[in-house]
């Protein structure tokens, strides 16, 4: 049986690929258009199990030819995170939208699995943490571009519940929380490359706001080693579930942490969030998972463990400094993980 995994280039897809191929016997198949994933990410494959498709997931003939070759697909191409939908709102609405309903068509024909890649982001600006799967979500109005990107991937869990109320088809979503870890990429604001960079390169910590603002942040292996075993498991069928580690940490202590770890001489420096963004820019004070669902159903869920995470980012960055290091000047700062994920 071959497995498809859709943005299977970028940073959590290129993960779940060398998970799949060193935990199964099965082959896989990557549709990916590159445009913020890259194919460096899948270099150090050196397999036939291997076939990588250049492809845009909002083509439904594309979709449809690379699905009708799998047996499982994990849906995670997707326009990620607040920047990238406040910048570029049709095309990445389109791709959230489009290309969803383009898998979960696919499968449907054949009644293929689908692991949905959904966020916490679908939770909104909601205060009532830790967040469980059945918590109401509180979004901004239509004319807040950053609402796009949470309202786009709540509705492709709505389509991919739809699929399986209608359907049957064995569907499961998985809300992502903050992953991190090694080939994520600083350049579309997310906040522990950013800062690992800055460390490491003696600049000031950006810090947005006043730092008090917490997330949970969750190792990729974790997070890869749950989506492959949700989407095995029948009883995780067209169920919703929180895909992150409990425990949030502030943005000011992670600052001081990867200062720390990095042996930086470098500070923490704070800058309002309506510099980064608009006046009226909202920044959610608090995003924490509730992970009681995913442990009664997997018998585990991912403990918070900040060093671990922090210690493979820098060394992954201290022993690839040619490439990672000199562009720090484009990154933005914490920006959208801090507010996005
Ligand atoms: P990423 O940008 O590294 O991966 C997305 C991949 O999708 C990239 O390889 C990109 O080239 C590809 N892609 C984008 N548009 C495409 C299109 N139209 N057709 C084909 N491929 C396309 O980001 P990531 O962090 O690995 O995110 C993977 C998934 O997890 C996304 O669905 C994202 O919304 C979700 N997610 C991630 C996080 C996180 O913390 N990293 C949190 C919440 C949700």
């Amino acid at each position: 049986m071959t497995i498809l995994v859709t943005g299977g280039s970028g940073f959590i897809g290129s993960h779940l690929v060398d998970h799949l191929l060193s935990e199964t016997n099965e082959s896989v198949i990557v549709l990916d258009d590159l445009s913020t994933g890259t194919a460096d990410n899948l270099a150090h494959l050196d397999t036939d199990r291997l076939e990588m498709r250049d492809g845009d997931v909002r083509n439904a003939e594309t979709v449809a030819d690379a699905v009708i070759d799998a047996g499982t697909v994990y849906h995670l191409a997707a326009a990620v995170g607040v920047e990238n939908v406040v910048e570029n709102p049709l095309a990445s609405l389109q791709t959230n939208f489009k290309g969803t309903e383009n898998v979960l068509e696919a499968a449907a024909e054949d009644g293929t699995p689908v692991f949905l890649a959904s966020s916490s982001e679908v939770y909104g600006k909601s205060e009532d943490v830790p967040f469980s799967e059945t918590d109401d979500a509180v979004y901004g109005p239509t004319t807040a571009p950053r609402w796009g990107y949470a309202t786009a991937k709540a509705t492709d869990e709505f389509l991919a519940l739809a699929y399986h109320e209608k359907h049957d088809l064995p569907v499961v979503v998985g809300r992502y929380f903050n992953i991190v870890g090694p080939r994520q990429t600083g350049q579309y604001g997310m906040v522990i490359p950013t800062f690992v960079d800055q460390a490491l390169a003696g600049e000031d910590l950006t810090v947005y706001g006043d730092g008090t603002q917490t997330r949970s942040f969750t190792h990729v292996g974790d997070a890869v080693e749950i989506t492959h075993e949700l989407l095995g498991n029948e009883d995780a069928h067209g169920e919703v579930f929180n895909v992150g580690a409990p425990n949030p940490t502030s943005i000011n202590d992670l600052a001081k942490r990867v200062i720390e770890l990095t042996d930086s001489d470098s500070e923490i420096a704070h800058v309002p969030f309506e510099e980064a963004y608009s006046e009226d820019f909202e920044e959610p004070d608090q995003r924490e998972p509730d992970v009681t669902k995913l442990r009664n159903t997997l018998g585990w869920a991912p403990e918070a463990d900040l060093d671990r995470i922090l210690t493979d980012v820098i060394d992954e960055r201290t022993s690839d400094t040619d490439d990672r290091t000199s562009d720090t000047d484009d990154r933005t700062s914490d920006k959208e993980e801090a507010s996005a994920r």
